[in-house]
């Protein structure tokens, strides 16, 4: 098998398979794709899409969770036959490419039922094989290669390939392993922390996510996301008409503001808006290309509620609004999209003001929106007037 294989939540294979398959066609290779639960399987239909398919990363795709290229199936016998199999195949593929061996090792299986049954042999698997594959020098830091992936879509089968850790997840089936943390007010405190950890590079995290960074947090009850953001030592501003545990205002870090999401404005400059509204999400991605365009704030992490249909354009259709409202004043601003593990019929996006615009907002047409307003250009005086204003870096 040559082609791509792409992993999604469930339910949403159409979508990782349209927009897989709309980017390779964008980069000149005409794709088939074949659904499964859980995964899509895309083929070139000219051997010389291959290259092609195999540069899509997972960082493009919004409803994939995990891309890698597909080079082999092989049967995967059952009990202690499994490891010497996958050894054999693996070298095969390291032969095939040319590799000296694999960087690092992923074993994986669809986020359904059935795959979700076969975990258990992914874990021994990934342990039996990495030590096989190291004691034949395949496997390791001295074998600066691609990550090999073995994916088993069925009890019966392997589908061995390689990916750029640089562009793929570095967590099996692109679900990071988070515990919920103790004292932590709901379970969305772990989406958070995802979109940090997908959003935002590791070197960076300590710097754009420190203690003494102010925040808002819009449809913040009963709190996971404005916990999270406090346990970093942010001071959070928790907009929402609901309850607020009550443990998150004795830090001191966090004030309730009963209010209404569309409405609001904060005092002053923000450096994050963190937005989890059960809004339509057009008018989600209004709102925060209007903080950020005004310079409200200066990075946004935002969840959209989405149909059960027409999905993908949904998300494009956001991504157009927010970036209209960036365009209109000049700013350079980068914007993703991503179906995270810990979202169900959503996806949460990230906007980073990167330069803020000059060019002031028109009056915004919406009367619930129209009150002056005087905020600070998020990204300081000095940032404005540099050169580049005006072009947008984004990706849905
Ligand atoms: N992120 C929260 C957490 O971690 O606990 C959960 C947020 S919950 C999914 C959505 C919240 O949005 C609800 O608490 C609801 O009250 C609030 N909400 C919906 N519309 C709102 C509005 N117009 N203004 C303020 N809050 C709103």
């Amino acid at each position: 098998m040559r082609g791509l294989v792409v992993l999604c939540r469930a339910g949403f294979e159409g979508e990782a398979a349209a927009e897989a398959s709309e980017i390779a066609r964008a980069r000149g290779a005409e794709v088939r794709t074949v659904r499964a639960d859980g995964h899509a399987l895309l083929e070139p239909r000219e051997p010389s899409g291959a290259a092609a398919l195999a540069r899509l990363s997972s960082l493009d795709l919004i409803f994939a969770r995990q891309v890698f290229a597909g080079q082999e199936c092989v049967p995967l016998p059952v009990g202690d036959e499994a490891v010497p199999a996958l050894t054999e195949a693996a070298w095969r593929v390291a032969q095939g490419l040319g590799l000296r061996g694999f960087s690092s090792l992923l074993v994986e299986a669809p986020d359904t039922d059935g795959g979700r049954r076969l975990w258990p042999t992914c874990g021994r698997l990934a342990e039996g094989l990495g030590a096989a594959l190291s004691e034949k020098g395949l496997l390791g830091p001295r074998s600066p290669g691609p990550r090999l992936h073995v994916f088993l879509p069925n009890p019966s089968e392997a589908l061995l390939g390689t990916s750029d850790p640089g562009r793929s997840s570095p967590w099996p089936m692109g679900i990071p392993r988070l515990r919920f943390p103790s004292g932590a007010p709901s379970r969305s405190a772990l989406k958070l922390e995802e979109a940090f950890l997908s959003f935002v590079p590791e070197g960076e995290r300590r710097v754009r996510l420190r203690p003494g960074m102010r925040a808002a947090d819009l449809g913040a009850s009963p709190g996971g996301w404005t916990w999270y953001l406090a346990s970093r030592g942010l001071v959070v501003a928790a907009v929402d008409n609901g309850p607020l545990d009550r443990t998150l205002l004795e830090t001191g870090l966090v004030e309730h503001i009963r209010a209404d999401a569309f409405t609001w404005r904060p005092p002053r400059a923000m450096d994050w808006l963190v937005c989890d509204l059960v809004a339509p999400p057009a008018r989600v991605a209004k709102l925060v290309g209007v903080w950020a365009s005004r310079g409200r704030c200066r990075e946004a992490v935002f969840n959209l509620k989405l149909p059960s249909a027409g999905r993908l354009a949904q998300v494009r259709r956001c991504a157009e609004i927010i970036s209209r409202e960036l365009d209109r004043c000049g700013a350079r601003y980068s914007l993703r999209f991503k179906q995270l593990y810990h979202d169900r019929e959503e996806v949460t996006g990230h906007l980073r003001v990167e330069e803020a615009g000059t060019t002031p907002p028109a009056a915004p047409r919406d009367p619930k929106l129209r009150t002056p307003l005087r905020s600070q250009p998020a990204g300081g005086a000095g940032r404005r007037g540099r050169s580049g204003r005006g072009r947008a870096r984004h990706s849905t």
